[in-house]
């Protein structure tokens, strides 16, 4: 839900969570030089992997085991932060209980894409200020034209990583900075980036009792993993911020891109995201894969999710209705 901004008529009920502290600052400071050069190294590297990954493949060859690793833990660790970080931590789409609270902020600390306390507080900012002055990843914030576009969507993508000031979680994240497991997690982010690069390694040198099966094992499942998701995570920020459709009133210019959807595990219908953030289904209307929802729904039948915020017919009228009235 948006955090400071007014609510719209007909906009849903906010979410249960603790209030955010929207006395305290916005900004806390800036990140020290090593964690900066650190960003640089975990959102390069992959990269680079990425890059390479066509002409080694080439001459590599790929073997089963690489893929499936890879698909496993991409699995893993998508749905950590579309299902954990992102649904459950920042959003309150439904309740969990202890072991899944704590499996879902491991699992999405496996991404590598911060820990679960900075995910949550930097993605509560973009919505609270979602597309104006605030949001720390909006592409419409760098001038017009298509210099200015292409900036602002360099800058959505990936530029916005590497600026050094820091949201305040105090401000945005009271809630989870009073979880002790969820804080612990959180300190433990280092030694779960280790694992989520060593873990593949070992698992393909073990399998194939050698050095070589390590390797690639680390290169396709950590490396070149982490990068294809880095970059579709990425995407939501910036193409779907851009390009696509906007059925809903979402005061912002979040879009449904429909190609990104089974690989962002349903985070591309952002639109109906940003109109109604804590519906625990982002592809709401009938005929949008939305993977993560129906993770969601697994965790409410072994009873480990609760009070989920599924879209009621009602809800979704109501959305249809702040749509119509807005024009
Ligand atoms: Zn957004
Ligand atoms: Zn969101």
């Amino acid at each position: 839900m948006t955090i400071t901004e007014p609510v719209p008529p007909g906009a849903p009920a906010a979410p249960p969570a603790k209030a955010p502290a929207p006395s305290k600052p916005v900004l806390d400071g800036r990140r020290p030089p090593v964690e900066a050069a650190l960003v640089y190294a975990f959102t390069l590297i992959p990269m680079i992997a990425l890059v390479a990954a066509v002409p080694l493949a080439w001459g590599w060859g790929l073997s089963w085991l690489d893929v499936g690793l890879a698909a496993g833990f991409y699995l893993v660790s998508a749905l950590g932060v579309t299902v954990g970080f992102h649904r459950y931590f920042t959003h309150r789409a439904f309740k969990a209980n202890r072991a899944l609270r704590v499996g879902l902020a491991v699992a999405g600390s496996l991404a590598l894409q911060g820990d679960v306390i900075t995910w949550v507080a930097d993605h509560r900012r973009h919505h609270a200020f979602a597309d104006k002055d605030g949001d720390p990843h909006s592409p419409w914030l760098h001038g017009d034209g298509p210099a200015g576009l292409t900036r602002g969507m360099f800058h959505a993508h990936l530029g916005w990583l590497f600026e050094r000031d820091r949201t305040n979680a105090a401000r945005f994240t009271p809630d989870l900075l009073s979880d002790r497991d969820v804080a612990r997690v959180a300190r433990l982010f280092p030694l779960l980036t280790v694992a989520s690069l060593t873990a593949p390694a070992l698992i393909g040198g073990l399998v194939t009792m050698s050095w070589w099966g390590a390797v690639t094992a680390l290169f396709w499942a950590g490396l070149v993993r982490v990068a294809v998701l880095h970059h579709v995570t990425w995407s939501i920020n910036s193409i779907c911020h851009m390009l696509g459709d906007r059925p809903f009133e979402a005061r912002s210019k979040a879009t449904n891109f429909w190609p990104l959807a089974v690989l962002s595990m349903g985070e591309s219908w952002h639109n109906l995201h940003h109109a109604d953030p804590t519906c625990a289904r982002h592809g709401a209307v009938p005929g949008q894969i939305d993977p993560s929802a129906r993770v969601i729904a697994a965790f409410e039948k072994l009873g480990w999710a609760t009070e989920v915020r599924w879209p009621t017919t009602a809800r979704m009228n109501r959305l249809r209705e702040v749509a119509a009235q807005s024009g």
